[in-house]
């Protein structure tokens, strides 16, 4: 029998990106909104459906709801390109401005999608190091720069998995050093106090992509969009498939933002949320990194950098190579995920990611959901 036809070599020692779900009646592992949306929304948008011609091709250029967008972010529609979830939009950034000679600058620790779609693109990805708290670290952010001259800088403000969001002084900066575009990937940037949005024109490299997924209580939707140069979007129409967004989608998009209203009123609702869980961490055995997003990163016990506290189980022998604290905390912050979903609270795991080891990543709840992760943290770190 003939073996099956291999995939790329470049392909084949990837990982797929994964977000594992596990059965949990508390879910705050992947940053969704925990509301849905507006009830009034639901009845529009059906309302809406039955409008719409399935037996024809969605409007191509989705205009409607482009203009909708560009009237939100005071740009012209030829500023906006609506996509499949903001990764679509990411994915069409690396097709056609990364590629095959071209390479992308990245700061870990972040969103691992930006990697791995430019990697999926053929594009080389050049990883920077974040400094000491997770911000970027301008010394690195030159280095970086001027040693890879990279098509694609990508800059995730707030950043994901570790919450805090970049100074418009340190995107100025990056703008006028970056030999390409600068992406900055504001899926968060709704629940911070800054955006890169209003730096967006035709004379900048500067590209914002946003996502519905959080803020729009519509994951479940997948939508998202770039606002960039024209000559941008010009570029990005090029890559992007034909009616790659599908009708109901974009009646679904145009509809939300008649809710910006409830939008904002659950964003403030989920800020004030997110405050009230950060102080309660605080007076735990738990280290914090202050968010401006709908999550928060924390990592149970303290680490030989945070506090000379010191650690029960002694680290063992495969570890002598790297800090023996660090894996212990690994270890700890696995245990204490599973202590959570032990009591049904599923937060996102990222105990074993470099650098931030033994940190768990809870997305920002409901009330109640948010008091379950807190009573469940507390018992499992008492026990
Ligand atoms: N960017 C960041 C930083 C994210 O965290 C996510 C979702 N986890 C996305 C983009 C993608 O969001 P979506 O495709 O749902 O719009």
């Amino acid at each position: 029998m003939t073996p099956p036809p291999t995939i790329r070599d470049d392909l084949s020692l990837m990982a797929g990106y994964h977000s594992p779900q596990v059965d949990a009646s508390v879910r705050l592992n992947t940053n969704e909104s925990p509301y849905p949306p507006p009830a009034a929304w639901s009845a529009m948008l059906a309302d809406e459906v039955g409008r719409i011609s399935f037996n024809r091709y969605p409007d191509r250029q989705a205009m409607a709801l482009r203009r909708a967008i560009g009237e939100l972010h005071g740009v012209g529609p030829d500023q906006v390109l609506a996509t499949n979830g903001s990764n679509e939009a990411l994915q069409a950034l690396c097709l056609a401005y990364g590629g095959s000679g071209r390479c992308a600058a990245v700061f870990e620790p972040t969103y691992a999608l930006h990697a791995h779609i430019a990697r999926i693109t053929g594009t080389v990805v050049n990883a920077g190091e974040r400094g000491e708290d997770f911000r970027l670290d301008p010394a690195e952010v030159r280095r970086l720069l001027a040693a890879t001259d990279p098509a694609i800088t990508f800059v995730c403000s707030p950043n994901n998995p570790t919450g805090g969001a970049e100074t418009a002084e340190m995107v100025t900066d990056i703008i006028s050093r970056a030999p390409g575009l600068v992406v900055v990937d504001e899926a968060y940037a709704q629940f911070s106090t800054w955006s890169a949005m209003a730096m967006v024109n035709d004379a900048s490299p500067v590209v914002v992509t946003r996502t519905y997924s959080k803020t729009w209580s519509l994951a479940g939707a997948r939508l998202g969009y770039v606002v960039a140069p024209a000559a941008v979007i010009a570029g990005l129409e090029r890559v992007i498939l034909p009616y790659h967004l599908d009708s109901f989608t974009q009646a679904a998009g145009l509809a939300a933002l008649r809710f910006t209203h409830e939008m904002e009123g659950r964003v403030k609702l989920i800020v004030a949320e997110r405050e009230r869980i950060t102080a309660a961490l605080d007076t735990l055995n738990v280290k914090v990194w202050p968010s401006n997003a709908n999550f928060i990163l924390f990592r149970p016990g303290r680490s030989s950098s945070d506090s000379p506290e010191p650690l029960d189980s002694p680290a063992p022998s495969s570890d002598r190579q790297g800090p023996p604290s660090d894996h212990r905390l690994a270890m700890r912050g696995r245990a204490v995920w599973q202590g959570l979903l032990d009591r049904s609270v599923l937060v996102r795991d990222c105990s074993s990611w470099p650098r931030l080891n033994g940190a768990l990543r809870v997305t920002v709840g409901t009330p109640p959901e948010n008091d379950a992760f807190l009573v469940a943290l507390g018992e499992v770190l008492a026990a």
